[in-house]
């Protein structure tokens, strides 16, 4: 899995490894056998040329930093742009709500729906501590109910009992109803699955969908489908409210293209990965362990950390020298609420700084949510607001909470925030400013 991308990736930043300084034209080259390689894992065309170009704007923009090479910043882009592309954070269930928790499984026939029905029970049962019952409401195959009744003696899971006719509805209202009564945790409903995608199946699914009222539902795709797995994945999700994807053999020899283009075409999270026929083959899926592992080589990995690092301390570096400068108007302002949140917070940076204080202490609280509030509150200003708040009246604060959804008070609070930042940059100025601000730094 993954292996031969692994392998031509690897051989691209080789190449560029070496390098002092890279031009255009080079990560241009480079991005062509990045753009082969992906093509040739099955990851689909317009996934890869968003990717690519993602990449090379980054790469060709960027100024090369201190301490690492220009291949090095390449591979942290790179890096980066897989693990957005494979979802950026690691899903978790939603399943801390008052049980029983329902997590629907959907697919289609030889998906792996029962196999990772039955996996993710016992692993829910394992490693969450959680009590959870199945039940098959596979109706169509013959032996589909007591195929996991088998697996759930397996896994010593519980699964409801078999009514002999009933139907895929009812037998989910006789599982809610039984784990409720029984204080199950969580309930995990098999579907039945069909060759293809059909109106029947999609038709099942939603009225057991509206009568179980799912949780979570979970679209089982087989990896070795390859970009199927991706169209499959695209209808389903079209006609129910999938909450996730799980790729089964992902163990195989597939090239993992559905991995990879997964997200960017349904815009629905991996969740979890099959990694073979056993109970217990069952892995959450989490993005940047996957980016790392498709990049390969432990030493290209911890490049790309110590790069993160550096490029981080010279983010600092500049922002201290523009502070320095006195040179701080909302623009400034907006730019650097995101990076201080990357650097462990406006409060513990502020408090890093002399003279500052008093600024601390007014954003101590500060939290994500704040952030974005600011950031559409400076949204909302006209370009010559942002350059001077000075300008900021009655009335134009009035327009701009209204724009930004916010109150006149958190416009204030804003620009209270900023007086004050600017006021302490003038201070440090004074006391020789920019010589003991690089220190800081390590400048
Ligand atoms: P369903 O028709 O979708 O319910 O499919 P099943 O659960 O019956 O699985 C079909 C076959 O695929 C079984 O032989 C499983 O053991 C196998 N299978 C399921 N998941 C995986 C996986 O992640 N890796 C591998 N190698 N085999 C799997």
């Amino acid at each position: 899995m993954f292996e031969s991308l692994s392998d031509r990736l690897g051989s691209v930043f080789d190449r560029l490894r070496g390098r002092g300084a890279l031009n255009e034209t080079e990560v241009r080259a480079a991005m062509r056998e990045v753009r082969i390689a992906l093509l040739e894992a099955d990851v689909a065309l317009p996934v890869v040329r968003e990717f690519t170009d993602k990449v090379t704007e980054q790469a060709v923009g960027q100024q090369v930093l201190k301490s690492v090479t220009p291949g090095q910043q390449v591979v942290k882009i790179v890096h980066d742009a897989l693990v957005e592309m494979l979802g950026a954070d690691a899903s978790e269930l939603n399943i801390e709500v008052t049980p029983p928790a329902v997590i629907m499984m959907v697919g289609l026939q030889g998906s792996g729906k029962t196999t990772t029905t039955a996996k993710l029970a016992k692993r829910l049962t394992e490693k969450d501590r959680k009590k959870v019952m199945m039940a098959s409401l596979d109706v169509n195959r013959p032996a589909a109910q007591e195929q996991l009744a088998i697996l759930g003696r397996q896994a010593d899971v519980a699964t409801l009992p078999v009514v002999q006719g009933q139907q895929p509805v009812d037998i989910a209202r006789r599982a809610l109803q039984s784990a409720k009564l029984q204080g199950f945790d969580i309930l995990l409903l098999d579907t039945a699955g069909r060759l293809h995608v059909d109106q029947g199946l999609m038709d099942e699914m939603k009225a057991v969908a509206e009568v179980a009222d799912p949780e979570e539902i979970l679209l089982v795709v087989d990896a070795l489908t390859g970009q199927d797995a991706v169209n499959v994945a695209k209808s389903f999700s079209e006609q129910v409210a999938v909450t996730g994807v799980v790729l089964t053999r992902l163990d195989g020899d597939a090239r993992g293209g559905a991995a990879l283009s997964m997200r960017a075409i349904t815009g629905k999270p991996i969740k979890f990965a099959g990694m073979g026929e056993g109970i217990d083959a069952l892995e959450g899926f989490h993005p940047d362990r996957v980016a790392g592992r498709i990049l390969g080589m432990g030493d290209v990995v911890s490049l790309v950390e110590r790069a993160g690092e550096t490029i981080k301390a010279e983010e600092a570096e500049a922002m201290a020298r523009k502070l320095a400068k006195g040179q701080f108007d909302l623009n400034d302002l907006r730019n650097q609420l995101m990076q201080m949140q990357r650097m462990g917070g406006l409060g513990a940076l502020a408090g890093m700084l002399p003279g500052m204080k008093k600024v601390q202490g007014a954003v101590k609280d500060m939290d994500n949510k704040i952030l974005i509030h600011m950031d559409a509150v400076i949204g909302s200003m006209t370009p010559k607001e942002r350059s001077r708040p000075e300008l900021m009246n009655a009335k134009r604060k009035i327009r701009v909470a209204k724009g930004s959804g916010t109150t006149v008070q958190e416009v204030n609070k804003l620009l209270k925030m900023h007086q004050e930042m600017a006021g302490a940059m003038k201070k440090i100025r004074k006391m020789g400013g920019l010589g003991k601000l690089g220190a800081l730094f390590g400048g």
